[in-house]
């Protein structure tokens, strides 16, 4: 299980649980959100174009989004395995990540859902609303309704492709890394039959 990916809305709380996820499994994560934030501080032309996008809590172009992750997976680090974190979000994406991947021989091993409800995620983003430019509740509930019309058509292409394990994102932080990492054991033995 080296090459993995976690998807959720918003709020889901898979940014933090992709952090401990690839601690335990000791690949590394990539976060196209934390990317794009670190494009928009260092003040860099994919930042300027992206922080627009951001702000009004839509979804940064595919094509420059992809080139990106086309850089990012190129390089040394991610050779022995990676967990994507918000990438990819549409089915163009999709595509995408599948012919970087296939230029190396390479595919997903497993993408990890965290299914939350969409008030739960407005609360939790309400709650953590001063850290961040994109959490006010308008906008919010702009990338809910976008997860909804982009990113539900990627859960179902991965879940057609027998890849997907959804996990109940709902309760306490550790609670639910034992969740994902028992889901992913399970998938693992299920994929060695
Ligand atoms: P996140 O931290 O994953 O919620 O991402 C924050 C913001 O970065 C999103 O609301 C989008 O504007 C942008 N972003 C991150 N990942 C993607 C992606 N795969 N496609 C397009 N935009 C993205």
């Amino acid at each position: 299980m080296t090459r993995l990916l976690i998807i959720g809305p918003p709020g889901s709380g898979k940014g933090t649980q992709a952090q401990r996820l690839s601690a335990h499994l000791e690949i590394v994560p990539v976060s196209t959100g934390d990317i794009f934030r670190m494009n928009v501080l260092e003040q860099t032309v994919l930042g300027t174009e992206a922080q627009r996008h951001m702000d009004n809590g839509d979804l940064v172009p595919d094509h420059l989004t992809n080139d990106m992750v086309r850089q990012r997976l190129a390089m040394p680090d991610v050779e022995d395995g990676f967990l994507l974190d918000g990438y990819p979000r549409t089915l163009a994406q999709v595509e995408a990540l599948d012919g970087m991947l296939a230029s190396s021989g390479l595919r997903l091993d497993a993408v990890l859902e965290l299914s939350v409800s969409d008030e739960q995620v407005v609360q939790r983003l309400l709650a953590r609303a001063d850290d961040r430019s994109d959490d006010n509740e308008e906008v919010i509930r702009h990338r809910l309704d976008l997860y909804h019309e982009q990113t539900n058509a990627v859960v179902s292409e991965y879940a057609e492709r027998g890849l997907l394990t959804t996990v109940d994102g709902l309760g306490p932080v550790n609670d639910i890394t034992d969740r994902t990492m028992t889901a992913l054991a399970m998938t693992s033995i299920a994929s060695t039959r």
